[in-house]
């Protein structure tokens, strides 16, 4: 493998020659460790376990590893159980990337984003590969599969699997892994999805034998009865609308989301609720945790929020939707973000 030429910004379609040594050497014996992102969502599960299963049966010995719990709304997934938790699975984890011969970084563009799990694949001297679709990607990885318009990164590794194995190749189990990706990535279609490629991406998940209705329900209709209330009490008594600015934002303390037993995943989504309301282009969620506060940031049209959230928030993402944190109390950092985007007001109210 040490042969292969670096090459970054890989487009979708690999080159033949190295697919041919990919194909060569993803085979038994060879072992593998997939690692995403912090607060993993749909699309990091989803082409992680897309993934693993393709290498499973390409005989790899593959390993899956996060940086912290993965969501309640995707343990249904088959697999899932079979994700290290490095929280819990320390131990376990650190032995794996100390074994492995190669890594695979998915969705995401920066090593920071491997939270905790970052030292230990720092001191990794292994192949390492990433695909993500995450704008301004960190140069971390021996080939970077990185293609900004891509809906998801489990299209992308849709895309991977047939350069290298071809259609054939997506069994029913690869497929319904991919489409939660791609479905929770684009908010069911609704965003990031005027791409025909997505649907042909698609169109070849449906044709492995998915059933598209029954992965949504799973997903999406599969909450907590407290879950549905805590929507319903952050609608009524937590969302505040900056008219003037176009802006909505949400926000809840510790203390309100234990009240209604938060479980991981359970506010997921709800950063997006207020753009129901007319005329909004910008929207927040802020999430008081121990040490600091989790923030969501939405926008739609030309105002990059993933540059708002890099420069006053250490965060990031994509154009319209990114997140951060703010190491101030929860009613400080709330504060800070009303005069901030007070300061951007003309910019946005610009926007169609
Ligand atoms: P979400 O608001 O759904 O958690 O995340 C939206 C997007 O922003 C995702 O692409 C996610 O990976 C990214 N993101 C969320 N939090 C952070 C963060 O703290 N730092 C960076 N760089 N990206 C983030
Ligand atoms: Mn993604």
């Amino acid at each position: 493998m040490t042969t292969l030429e670096r090459i970054n910004r890989m487009s979708v379609k690999l080159p033949e020659e190295i697919c041919a040594k990919l194909r060569k050497v993803l085979t038994a014996p060879f072992r593998v460790v997939i690692l995403t992102h912090m607060n993993p969502d749909g699309d990091a599960i989803g082409s992680m376990l897309g993934l693993y299963h393709f290498l499973k049966k390409r005989g790899c010995t593959v390993n899956m590893a996060v940086p912290n719990e993965i969501p309640q709304f995707l343990s249904w997934m088959e697999g899932a159980e079979q994700i290290l938790d490095f929280r819990g699975q320390r131990q376990q984890v650190e032995d794996e990337l100390g074994k492995t011969d190669l890594i695979f970084c998915l969705d995401l563009n920066d090593p920071d984003r491997l939270g905790d799990i970052k030292e230990i694949f720092g001191k990794t001297d292994v192949l390492k590969i990433l695909i993500d679709h995450h704008p301004n990607p960190v140069d971390f990885t021996d080939h970077m599969i990185s293609v900004t318009s891509a809906s998801s990164t489990a299209e992308l590794v849709h895309q991977f699997i047939i350069n290298l194995d071809g259609k054939e190749s997506i069994d029913k189990t690869i497929a319904e892994s991919l489409f939660v990706g791609i479905m929770t990535d684009t908010g069911c279609f609704s965003f990031n999805s005027s791409k025909p490629g997505t649907y042909e991406v698609v169109s070849d998940l449906l044709q492995a034998g998915i059933d598209k209705n029954h992965i949504h329900s799973l997903v999406y209709d599969n909450y907590t009865e407290e879950r549905m209330r805590l929507l319903g009490y952050s609608l009524t008594e937590k969302m505040v609308v900056l008219k003037e600015h176009r802006a909505a934002y949400i926000y809840l303390s510790r203390e309100e989301l234990e009240k209604f037993k938060h479980q991981n995943g359970d506010t997921e989504g709800f950063v997006n609720y207020p753009f129901s309301i007319n005329n909004i282009r910008v929207t927040a969620l802020f999430l008081e945790k121990k040490k600091h506060v989790k923030i969501s940031f939405r926008s739609k049209g030309k105002f990059s929020i993933n540059l708002f959230a890099r420069k006053y928030f250490n965060g990031g993402g994509h154009h319209n939707a990114a997140g951060g944190e703010s190491m101030d109390n929860l009613e400080d950092t709330v504060r800070r973000f009303e005069s901030l985007i007070a300061g951007y007001s003309d910019e946005i109210n610009q926007l169609p």
